[in-house]
């Protein structure tokens, strides 16, 4: 039976990535060796890395002045490098969820947090919109795309101060202005690569500025003079991440990822709408994730949950079981995802209701 994977991370690759990856790990470039067995510092892969590095700058249509960076440790490692790296005394925080409250949490070993706004108030289940980012914080950090909640934040703030957004599931889903941002950073198990790498687009000139001493590895500088090869990377993600590089340019770039990602939510969305026994757990359609979509059973039919589960999976569905937070579905659709895919979810959610 064809599966449709939809989990949340790690998550669905574009086909040709995960075969032209096995490829390359039983023989990399016709070199009789594989990707995996090879030095990093070799001129074969330096090729990789340079063409990964000039691919992000090339889809994102990021500006001179900016590094990419693949490093190891996780978006969660980012949180705490992050504030080490640019938080002097104050920085301000938007929190959306779960990762935010991460990032917030690791912030406030290094000095004074602001939360500018919070949607705990209903599980965070919506964007937080009245809010002013203050003129005397040394930066502003928010999450793009709360993968958990299913909510989204797809426009590039205007801000008094530099502003830093973990992307790591909404990266290369739509076009961003670059140069509106000191920092952009994201694991690339969602829309990228496999586990193991992740992506860190940094402003050259902000670094440097704290007073601190910080630790070498944790220091962006090293990592931007050593071009990502201060100590050994995830060399296979970050093959992996090439590839994905590779076929996103030449689907059309983020403008085409964009319009498949509407496609695809609009698709779905309008079935939960219209499904008489499910509804959406994020109501305001510009909060709504293209990326990670939540539904739940209506309060009626909560008793048929594990029944559709069960019809789901008996029908190829993957990974639509909702966070434990939020209970309920969630339907992950990123880049790779095909339409074909949504449209089976809609089927499947079609014959349910009828059946019931
Ligand atoms: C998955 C996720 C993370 C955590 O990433 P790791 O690479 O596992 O550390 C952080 N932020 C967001 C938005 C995520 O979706």
């Amino acid at each position: 039976m064809k599966k449709h994977n939809f989990s949340a991370g790690p998550s669905i690759l574009p086909r040709e990535v995960i075969e032209e990856t096995a490829k390359g790990v039983l023989d990399f470039n016709g070199s009789g060796l594989s990707v995996l067995e090879v030095s990093h510092r070799g001129k074969d892969f330096q090729a990789v890395i340079d063409e990964a590095e000039a691919l992000f700058k090339e889809i994102l249509n990021i500006p001179e002045g900016y590094s990419v960076l693949f490093l190891g440790g996780g978006a969660s490692t980012q949180f705490c490098m992050v504030p080490y790296n640019f938080l002097e005394k104050k920085a301000a925080y938007l929190n959306t969820g779960v990762w935010s409250k991460k990032a917030i949490k690791e912030a406030k070993g290094f000095g004074e947090v602001v939360e500018v706004a919070s949607s705990a108030d209903a599980t965070f289940s919506y964007i937080p919109k009245d809010f002013v980012i203050p003129s005397d914080v040394d930066y502003f950090h928010f999450t793009s795309n709360n993968t958990i909640y299913g909510t989204e934040i797809r426009k590039d703030f205007d801000s008094p101060v530099p502003v830093i957004s973990d992307m790591s599931s909404d990266i290369f889903s739509r076009p961003i202005d670059v140069s509106k941002y000191m920092c952009i950073y994201g694991g690339a198990q969602k829309n990228l690569a496999p586990a193991g790498v992740t992506f860190v687009i940094v402003k050259n000139d902000a670094v440097g500025k704290v007073s601190r001493y910080i630790p070498t590895m944790l220091n962006y500088q090293t990592h931007i003079d050593g071009g990502s090869m201060f100590n050994t990377p995830p060399v296979l993600p970050i093959y992996s991440a090439m590839l994905t590089l590779r076929w996103i340019k030449a689907q059309g770039g983020v403008v085409e990822m964009q319009r498949r990602a509407v496609e695809r939510a609009e698709l779905l969305y309008g079935e939960i709408d219209r499904n008489r026994l499910f509804r959406g757990t994020v109501t305001c359609d510009e909060d709504r994730s293209y990326m990670n979509i939540c539904f739940v059973m209506k309060d009626e039919y909560k008793e048929l949950e594990a029944d559709f589960m069960k019809f789901a999976t008996e029908r190829g569905m993957v990974g639509i079981k909702g966070h434990r937070s939020v209970g309920g579905f969630r339907a992950s659709c990123y880049n790779a995802m095909p339409l074909e895919s949504v449209r089976a979810l809609v089927e499947c959610m079609q014959e349910f209701e009828k059946a019931h």
